[in-house]
C-alpha cells in the first residue's frame, strides 16, 4: 500500500483516493480469518459477543449487522463477494445474507476439471463488473454496497499481465491486480456521478504472512504481518481529506462509524466505536471505556484445526501482549516486528496486561452458543477452501488443559498446509512426504493419518494406505470421512467383510453421503446379503433418483432374485438416464426374456451390440 509507505507502486488507485480520505495508519484486524474478520467489521461486535469466531460459525439473528440496520432505514443493501468463504448458502457463514437485498455470491465446491475461478472464487474485475451493474439499477435512492475481492490469498495467482510483471512477487501481483480493478470501479463512481457524495471505506480483513514468526498464509498467529491492517474512510464531500489518524482503531468500529455518518444511532450491542463522531475522538478514543490505543486480537483456529491453544492479543499503549500457554509480551516501538519477547523479563507488566486482557474479554463476551461440531460434508468443504477442520468437537479442550503452544508447533501447521495444497493439485508424492514427516512429530493428529491413507489410496497402494487410515478412523471418532476412505481401500482390494462395517459407521456418521449407502449396497451384494443390498441400493435412489449406477444394480440385483416385474422400472431408468450404455440394455433384455416379452428383449438386444460395435 502506497499510501501507508510502501516504495513498491502496487496500488496508485488506493493511493489517489486515500489522499481525500482519513487514513488510520494503525487499523487492527480482531481475527486473522476472512469470515469472521468480516463478521467483525458488519456486526460492530467482537468474536467473543457474536460467536463468529472461525468458519462455519453463523450469525445469530439477535446480532446486529450493519447492512440489515440501514435495510430497515431505506437503503438498497447489496454485497458482492469473491469467494465461497463469504456465501451463505456454504457451510463457512450461515445468515450472512440477513438485510441484503442481493447477496451476490453462488459459489460451488471444485469439481474435476474446473478452474477456481469457476467455483469457489471470483476474480476481481468479475466482481467488479457485477457490482457496477447492481450500482447502474440504484444509483437512484441511497444504497449501501460491500465489494469484497479475494484475489490476495493463497494460492498467489495473479492474472495476465500481473502474472508476468510480477512473476517473482505473485502476492504483490495480486494486491496490483486488485488495485487495478478497483481503480475500473472508481472510474465507474466517477462516471455515475457517485463518487463525491459517496462514503467509501476500503479495508483488509486481515494480512498475510510470509514465515516472519514462522507462519506461512494467516490464521495461526497475532502478529501485525496479519494483524495490522489497512483502513481508509473517504467521507461524502472529501471531508476530513488529507488527515492521517495514528491511534489505534479495530475493524470493529467500521460499522459504527458508517451508521455515524449516515445519522443512524447504533444499536447498545454495537461494541464498536465511530470513528469520526468527533474529528477529535479517534485519536484519542475519549469515549472508550478502556484505556487509550487497546486493541483486541485473537483465534480459534489453532484449537480448531489441531487441537492446540487458541491465542488472544492485546495491543495497548507501546505493548503487544499475547495471551499464549507461554506468554509473549513486546515493545511495539522499540521491536515492531515483535521478535523479542520480553515476558520473562517483565512479569509484572505481562501479569497486569494478562488480568486487562482477562476483564475485558469478560465485559465484552455474549451468551454465545459452544461451536457445534462440523459434519464430514461440511469439514471437507471447508478443507477444500485450504481450511484446516478436523471436524472435532473442539468443547473437548477443557480451559485447564489449553493445549499445546501453536508457535512451537508452527512447522507441523505449515506441513500440513503445504500437504493440503499438494493433494488439491494432485501431487500425491509431494503431499506423502510432508505428512510422513507430520506424523512423525504428531502421531495422533487425525486429518494427518487420514490424509496421508487416502494419498496412498489415490496412488493405488492400498497396504501402505490402511495402516493410517486405521490410526485416522481410531484418533477420529466422530467424523465418518475415515471409516469411508477406510472402507473404500477394502472394497478396492476386494476385502468385502471388511468394508461393511466401515462404511456402515461412515453411513451413520454422516448420513448424507449418497455414494457411501450405494458403495455398502454393493458391498452387501458381494456377500450375498441380497436383502440388505436392495435396501441399500432403495436408500440410495431415495437419495438421489437419478443415480444410473444404483438404478442399474438394483434392477439387476431384482431381476437375478427372481423378481423381473420389480426389475423393469430400474433399469428402464437406466437406460433413459445413460441410453449409450450397454450393460443398461443388455439387463433389460434380460428382464425380457425373463418376462417372455422376446420382441422387445429382441429390439434391446440389437440396441446392445449397436453400442457395443462402436468404436
Ligand atoms: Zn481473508
Amino acid at each position: 500500500m502506497g499510501f501507508l509507505g510502501s516504495k513498491a507502486g502496487l496500488t496508485p488507485n488506493l493511493d489517489r483516493v486515500a489522499l481525500e480520505s482519513d487514513v488510520f495508519t494503525h487499523a487492527y484486524s480482531q481475527v486473522p480469518l476472512t469470515t469472521p474478520s468480516h463478521a467483525t467489521m458488519l456486526t460492530g461486535t467482537y468474536p467473543q459477543f457474536s460467536g463468529l469466531r472461525d468458519l462455519g460459525d453463523p450469525l445469530g439473528k439477535e446480532i446486529p449487522f450493519l447492512p440489515d440496520i440501514l435495510h430497515h432505514h431505506g437503503y438498497a443493501t447489496a454485497a458482492f463477494v469473491g469467494s465461497q468463504v463469504l456465501d451463505p448458502k456454504s457451510v463457512a457463514i450461515p445468515g450472512f445474507d440477513r438485510g441484503f437485498d442481493t447477496y451476490d455470491a453462488d459459489f460451488h465446491s471444485r469439481r474435476a476439471g474446473e478452474s477456481r475461478y469457476e467455483s469457489e472464487e471470483r476474480r476481481a474485475e468479475v466482481v467488479v463488473a457485477r457490482a457496477e451493474n447492481w450500482l447502474a439499477q440504484h444509483k437512484g435512492r441511497p444504497f449501501f454496497i460491500w465489494i469484497h475481492f479475494y484475489d490476495p490469498h493463497e494460492p498467489y495467482d495473479p492474472p495476465t499481465p500481473f502474472k508476468e510483471k510480477y512473476a517473482a512477487a505473485p502476492y504483490d501481483g495480486e494486491i496490483a491486480y486488485v488495485d487495478s480493478a478497483f481503480g475500473k470501479l472508481l472510474g465507474f463512481l466517477h462516471s455515475q456521478g457517485l463518487y463525491t457524495a459517496s462514503l467509501i471505506a476500503v479495508a483488509a480483513d486481515h494480512g498475510e504472512a510470509f514465515g516472519e514468526h514462522g507462519e506461512e498464509g494467516h490464521g495461526f498467529f497475532l502478529y501485525d504481518e496479519t494483524i495490522h491492517v489497512p483502513l481508509l474512510i473517504k467521507l461524502p464531500g472529501q471531508r476530513m481529506a488529507g488527515t492521517r489518524s495514528s491511534g489505534s482503531v479495530g475493524l470493529v468500529d467500521l460499522a459504527p462509524t458508517i451508521l455515524s455518518e449516515a445519522k443512524i444511532e447504533a444499536p447498545p450491542a454495537m461494541q464498536g466505536i465511530a470513528l469520526t463522531k468527533q474529528t477529535s475522538s479517534y485519536r484519542s478514543r475519549a469515549d472508550s471505556p478502556w484505556p487509550a490505543h487497546q486493541q483486541y486480537s485473537e483465534t480459534d483456529y489453532p484449537l480448531r484445526a489441531f487441537g492446540w491453544s487458541s491465542l488472544h492479543a492485546l495491543r495497548v499503549e507501546k505493548y503487544l501482549y499475547v495471551d499464549a500457554p507461554h506468554r509473549e509480551l513486546y515493545d511495539r516501538i522499540e521491536d515492531p516486528g515483535s521478535f523479542e519477547n520480553l515476558a520473562t523479563r517483565s512479569p509484572a507488566v505481562v501479569d497486569t496486561l494478562s488480568s486487562l486482557l482477562g476483564q475485558f474479554y469478560q465485559s465484552t463476551s455474549g451468551n454465545t452458543p459452544a461451536a457445534t461440531p462440523l459434519t464430514m460434508d461440511q469439514a471437507e468443504q471447508l478443507r477444500a477452501l485450504g481450511y484446516i477442520s478436523t471436524g472435532a468437537d473442539v468443547a473437548t479442550v477443557s480451559s485447564n488443559d489449553r493445549g499445546a503452544d501453536p508457535k512451537e508447533k508452527i512447522q507441523i501447521a505449515n506441513r500440513l498446509h503445504r500437504a493440503l495444497l499438494a493433494t488439491e493439485a494432485d501431487q500425491y508424492n509431494d503431499a506423502i512426504a510432508l505428512l510422513t514427516e507430520v506424523v512423525k512429530d504428531e502421531p495422533n493428529l487425525a486429518l494427518a493419518n487420514l490424509e496421508l491413507g487416502s494419498a496412498y489410496s489415490r496412488l493405488g497402494d492400498y497396504a501402505a494406505a490402511m495402516p493410517w487410515l486405521m490410526n485416522a478412523v481410531r484418533l477420529s471418532p466422530d467424523s465418518g470421512k475415515a471409516n469411508m476412505e477406510l472402507g473404500m481401500a477394502f472394497v478396492s482390494t476386494n476385502r468385502w467383510a471388511e468394508a461393511a462395517p466401515q462404511l456402515e459407521a461412515a453411513r451413520s456418521k454422516a448420513p448424507g453421503s449418497e455414494d457411501v449407502v450405494f458403495t455398502l449396497a454393493t458391498v452387501y451384494e458381494q456377500l450375498g446379503r441380497t436383502v440388505d443390498a436392495e435396501q441399500a441400493y432403495k436408500r440410495a435412489l431415495e437419495m438421489d433418483p437419478e443415480d444410473y449406477r444404483a438404478n442399474l444394480f438394483l434392477g439387476r440385483l431384482l431381476a437375478m432374485s427372481g423378481e423381473p416385474t420389480s426389475a423393469l422400472p430400474y433399469l428402464r431408468k437406466a437406460v433413459r438416464i445413460q441410453p449409450n450404455s450397454a450393460d443398461a440394455h443388455k439387463f433389460l433384455a434380460n428382464v425380457f426374456v425373463q418376462l417372455g416379452d422376446e420382441s422387445d428383449a429382441r429390439q434391446e438386444r440389437a440396441t446392445q451390440d449397436q453400442l457395443l460395435a462402436k468404436p
